[in-house]
């Protein structure tokens, strides 16, 4: 029996903009698609924050016992500046200023968004497409969309025709955007652009002579819109409908509008049962971006190294920071709300090493079933991770109670005790116990301060000083080494 079977999940669905008990539409198996970054510059702690949601969410799923199969894409071409169907490639225009291939843009900030989430503890996606890798796949359904009278053709650029599609759909549902209204008032267009309507979107684009991202089509040498990549990896992968399909809460619109409108106008089908969006992360009051310089880099937050930090903090500290806001609330980073998440974390993490030293004892006086029914009840209600860290700090309460001897648990109970917890704070929540490293860096500091003070005991000739620290750290298993270069140390 999997847990799932005795867990109704619940979901908040963008879409009917309400809390929905969860049912995949293979019993067992789920799948959940997520865009991915546009890999023209590091990530920054927003981006991080909407994938760490999904981390999240992933995590939990496969705790439940279902089989997940996350797919999570890489774009690497397509993405115009302002999200808009006019002006440069994000990474081609990093290409000419560098003076770089694009394909080494995208090796560069590929590498550095693994690294950032390895440094974090993200699992992997099953999946993780390009979108230059599935070109055949966008032109077959532009094709499809063309062939079905919803798209048209204007000198080598293909075109969603919104108003048509619109007559049979509803096109604005994720949104809310009344595209009656909208078109009545922009019906003029500037007459600099092809499309008929300002609202329809670019499935494909011609290339100009400058636009070195560019494959060959029926239409023209080009290349695809940004939407389409993700209507062609998520139904390639997951199939014409599937469970769950997520993304920062600015991709509603158009990124998602659009993805809704092209699935429904290819397949005939609605894509995605359930559309999950993650809320902003603000800095200074505004959204964190790239393009207003309004940002943070974790690679900063680790090492200190932003005008806004005194010091650096570890993966963990802002993994437990960014989780300890719901996902769809907005999150505003500050340093003292970082150091005070520190503070949650190291107690977290000093209570939970000590757990394996509390002994059994022959009655239960604490309400561990109760009180995991709680840490599931937070996750199953649309992975409330706040809620679950409220828990987490009554199971600290238990753990110094029990420490203290001022409560008990039978050997049964401490065993279910010890698990739970294991799973939600190292499996769900995915954060590790970072203190052993530091306990190290803790140590090489001590035995660096004793080196100093045998040499100051050296120069004075007081050898006899300078032998008791050597012999005494030598009984503690720390070997000093006297070499050209200083004196260095190993251990026993
Ligand atoms: P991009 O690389 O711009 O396509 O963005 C990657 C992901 O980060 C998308 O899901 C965005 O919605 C998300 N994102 C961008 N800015 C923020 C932010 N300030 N807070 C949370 N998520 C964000
Ligand atoms: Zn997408």
């Amino acid at each position: 029996m999997e847990i799932y079977q005795t867990n109704q999940l619940r979901i908040y669905n963008s879409l009917s903009k309400s809390k929905e008990d969860f049912t995949p539409i293979v019993p067992g198996k789920v799948g959940m698609y997520v865009c991915g970054p546009t890999v023209y510059s590091n990530v920054h702690l927003g981006n991080v924050r909407t994938f760490l949601s999904f981390d999240l969410i992933y995590r939990y799923l496969k705790h439940l016992g279902y089989k997940v199969r996350y797919v999570r894409n890489i774009t690497d071409a397509g993405h115009l500046e302002n999200d808009a169907d006019e002006g440069e490639d994000r990474i081609a225009k990093k290409a000419r200023l560098e003076e770089i291939e694009p394909m080494e843009v995208v090796q560069r900030y590929t590498v550095d968004f693994h690294q950032v989430l390895q440094r974090m503890n993200f699992l992997p996606p099953s999946i993780e497409p390009t979108a230059t890798g599935h070109i055949v796949e966008q032109v077959e359904i532009v094709k499809a969309i063309i062939a079905k009278g919803l798209a048209y053709v204007v000198n080598g650029s293909v075109y969603f025709d919104v108003i048509k599609y619109n007559k049979e759909e509803a096109y604005g549902e994720l949104s809310g955007r009344d595209i009656e209204a909208a078109v009545h008032q922009t019906r003029s267009l500037d007459g600099q652009s092809e499309k008929k309507n300002p609202q329809d979107f670019a499935l494909w684009k011609k290339a100009d002579d400058r636009h070195i991202m560019r494959w060959p089509s029926p239409w023209s040498d080009g290349f695809p819109g940004w939407h389409l990549e993700c209507t062609a990896m998520s139904t390639k992968y997951l199939g014409e409908t599937f469970d769950i399909h997520g993304g920062g809460m600015d991709l509603k619109f158009p990124h998602h509008e659009c993805e809704i409108a092209q699935s429904k106008a290819y397949k005939g089908v609605e894509p995605v049962r359930y559309w999950m969006h993650a809320n902003m992360l603000i800095l200074n009051g505004q959204k964190m971006a790239k393009s207003t310089g309004n940002y943070i880099l974790p690679n900063e937050l680790f090492s200190g190294e932003n005008q806004l930090l005194g010091r650096g903090f570890s993966p963990s500290t802002v993994r437990f920071f960014i989780l300890q806001a719901h996902y769809r609330s907005v999150l505003d980073f500050t340093g003292p709300g970082l150091e005070a998440s520190e503070k949650g974390y190291v107690k977290l993490m000093e209570a939970f090493s000590k757990i394996d030293s509390i002994a059994s004892g022959d009655k239960d006086t604490l309400d561990i079933k109760r009180w995991k029914q709680q840490c599931y009840a937070a996750m199953n209600d649309d992975f409330n991770s706040p809620v679950l860290i409220a828990q987490l700090f009554e199971a600290v309460k238990y753990i110094n109670l029990l420490l203290d001897q001022q409560a008990t648990l039978t050997a049964a109970t401490l065993a279910d005790f010890t698990s739970t917890l294991t799973v939600f704070v190292l499996d769900v929540l995915g954060l590790q116990d970072e203190r052993k490293d530091k306990r190290s860096d803790t140590l090489s500091g001590v035995v660096d301060i004793l080196i100093d003070l045998r040499n100051e005991a050296r120069d004075n000739k007081d050898w006899a000083l300078s032998d008791k620290i050597r012999d005494q750290l030598a009984t503690l298993g720390v070997q000093l080494k006297d070499g050209k270069e200083g004196t260095t140390f190993s251990l026993q």
